[in-house]
């Protein structure tokens, strides 16, 4: 299908020529570089509530968010104020900081499912800790992760199943050697059955499961409670430790993430994304006892030069006292009902393939009607779909993340009426993928 450009995007599009001279792609992170929609990224200057704005002066409803940080949206003042107050008196001390012991204590404060944390500089580092420190904790080496969860781009999790049940995993980069993906057990998300025997089998050798406990980097493929309750009976009584990759969940879909939402207490949880209002941090957690293996209490070596620097521990302690204002849960998630909720019914009433699945603020569009909790039962056509949804809600000024494998954010900037303009102008793009 040919898809006409009614906007103009003439200055993105000679930026993203400019940044190949010096970038890999053009970009810093490859997802941005618009491969799977059309045309060449949009290049953006600024950011407001639920808006931003690109280099050609478009304006856009942003539905990605920063991919998932921006949950109180664009150039929230309580951040920006924190932000620039604190980068007044400098940008990294690498000491100790009072700011750091703030957002500590509010963190854990008001989360019962940890008792310490490690503050680092961004998701992925996150995970590795908390790998690292599974095995210092165990003694033992290898991972078990689930088929359709990202943990960010740690060596031994870049890595998809083999051929077989509960099998070794194969690198999904180059770059990786055989020897680390093979500490690596890859499983289908959902299945009980496959979970024990792997845990049965290989208990001995697994030091921890790590799971996203709300998948939301390959669709949102939400998991049953009881499979969840499931996992976390099997890996005690596997002597497996269990870690929570919340760097998405955390903060989303509750002020305790999904440890809260489920009632399920993981023995490690990594953070990153929300935690640090936009700057870059990540941060790990767990009882006393299991943090005080993390150097200098204990031998597992974990250090960051730049790791709780001021200006992001400033940026994030804003967002979190945000976020523990009474009901800022609650009316994010109502809103995002009704507005998910618009979009489906036209959707059902059209007769289109459709089910925007939605947890809390978070939402994918989906391109079939059947239940989706594995990564297998996506079906890679569906994607042409995507690309043209994409590309109306672009001509009408709706940016999604440019993949149909991401889910969408809703923000606290989203207000009701925002988000009508916004439900009226994907149900028009559907109209146009499916002919209607
Ligand atoms: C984004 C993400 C990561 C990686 O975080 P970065 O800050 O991009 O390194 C890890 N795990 C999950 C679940 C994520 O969504």
């Amino acid at each position: 299908m040919k898809l006409d450009n009614r906007i103009e995007r003439s200055k993105s599009a000679a930026l993203f020529e400019e940044a190949k001279k010096y970038f890999p792609g053009g970009v810093n992170s490859p997802v941005r570089a618009f491969k799977s929609v059309s045309g060449p990224p949009l290049f953006v200057k600024r950011g407001y509530g639920c808006r931003f704005t690109d280099e050609d002066d478009n304006q856009y409803l942003d539905f990605c968010c920063s991919w998932g940080p921006l949950i109180l949206g664009h150039n929230n003042v309580a951040i920006r104020e924190a932000v620039l107050k604190t980068v007044t008196y400098g940008t990294s001390f690498g000491t100790p900081t009072r700011l750091g012991n703030e957002i500590g204590q509010l963190i854990l404060d008001n989360n019962q499912y940890i008792e310490k944390m490690r503050f680092v500089s961004s998701g992925t580092e996150a995970v590795m800790s908390a790998i690292r420190l599974a095995r210092g904790v165990t003694g033992k080496s290898k991972v078990v992760k689930f088929d359709g969860c990202y943990h960010g781009h740690v060596d031994s999790l870049l890595v998809k199943a083999g051929s077989g049940l509960a099998t070794f995993g194969v690198s999904t980069s180059a770059g990786i050697p055989e020897s680390f993906a093979k500490e690596t057990l890859v499983i289908p998300l959902n299945d009980e059955a496959i979970l024990e025997a792997t845990l049965q089998q290989f208990s001995d050798d697994i030091a921890c499961v790590i799971i996203e406990p709300v998948p939301a980097n390959n669709g949102l493929l939400l998991q049953n409670k009881a499979y969840l309750e499931f996992l976390r009976k099997v890996c005690t009584k596997y002597g497996v430790l269990l870690i929570f990759d919340e760097v998405i969940s955390g903060f989303r879909v509750g002020f305790e993430g999904a440890a809260g939402y489920y009632g399920i207490q993981p023995d490690i949880i990594t953070y990153g994304k929300i935690i640090g209002g936009g700057m870059p941090v990540g941060a790990y957690a767990a009882s006393s006892e299991i943090m005080s293996h993390i150097a200098p209490e204990g031998n597992v070596y974990q250090a960051g030069t730049l790791s709780a620097n001021p200006v992001a521990m400033a940026a994030g302690l804003a967002a979190v006292k945000e976020l523990l204002q009474p009901e800022f849960y609650s009316h994010l998630h109502y809103k995002t009902r009704v507005f998910v909720k618009n979009i489906q019914d036209h959707c059902d009433q059209k007769g289109y393939e459709v089910s925007i699945v939605q947890m809390g603020s978070i939402f994918w569009v989906a391109f079939t009607k059947d239940k989706i909790s594995r990564a297998d039962q996506i079906d890679p056509a569906s994607m042409d779909k995507f690309k043209i949804l994409h590309h109306e809600l672009l001509q009408r000024g709706v940016y999604l993340g440019p993949s149909g494998y991401e889910v969408g954010f809703v923000s606290a900037a989203h207000q009701p009426a925002d988000l009508e303009e916004a439900a009226a102008k994907i149900c028009a793009s559907m109209d146009v993928v499916f002919g209607g």
